[in-house]
């Protein structure tokens, strides 16, 4: 099983991509963790990213495609896996595509998570009070959004030509947006 998770910022992704990997035994990778994990251990990565991070701007495609190269490649990938938060470009899917084709592989589905936009202001609001997170505040949110528009969005239709792609309502409770996901996995 080898799923994408896409969707704006506040929507939920990283707790429902936990749960879901969870349901299905494969590995949950979250592009954000790993470059935070790289923040924190000054590694030159992670020296690279925050600047890009902490303005709500991506990191550039290059340095994320090392990255992936890195983690798909690891045996515990092999059992199938769930990315978070990547690829976020249309250039990061096409990079994507490249390597599942040296590899063979192929991707099961793509889940598109949407809320609406006030709802997502006002989660990431409440989340910026206990996360320490640098970006979550009310400049940087903004920002975030704003580029998920303009970059993210794009590969959608990338996606939906290559009929992957499953939308999902993400507000509610937790355990019934979950449901969603696992019923349109079905
Ligand atoms: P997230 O935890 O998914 O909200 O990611 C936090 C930040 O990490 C983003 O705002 C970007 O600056 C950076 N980031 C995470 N994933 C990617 C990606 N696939 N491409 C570029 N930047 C990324």
């Amino acid at each position: 099983m080898r799923l994408i998770f896409i969707g704006p910022p506040g929507v939920g992704k990283g707790t429902q991509a936990e749960r879901v990997s969870k349901h299905f035994g494969i590995v949950h990778l979250s592009t954000g963790d790993i470059l935070r994990a790289e923040i924190k251990t000054q590694s030159p990565i992670g020296q690279q990213a925050k600047t890009y991070i902490d303005q709500g701007h991506l990191v550039p495609d290059d340095i994320l495609l090392t990255i992936m190269e890195q983690y798909l490649q690891r045996p515990e990938c092999a059992n199938g896996y769930l990315l978070d938060g990547f690829p976020r470009t249309i250039p990061q899917a096409e990079g994507l595509d490249r390597l599942l084709q040296q590899t063979h592989q192929s991707l099961d589905a793509v889940i598109n998570l949407t809320a609406e936009d006030e709802e997502l202001l006002q989660r990431l609001l409440r989340r910026g009070k206990t996360s320490g997170r640098s970006d979550d505040n009310p400049t940087v949110i903004t920002k975030r959004l704003e580029v998920y528009r303009k970059l993210t969005q794009p590969i959608l239709g990338y996606y939906e030509k290559q009929n992957l792609l499953k939308t999902v309502y993400g507000a509610g409770p937790i355990p019934e947006i979950t449901n969603r996901i696992l019923k349109v996995l079905n």
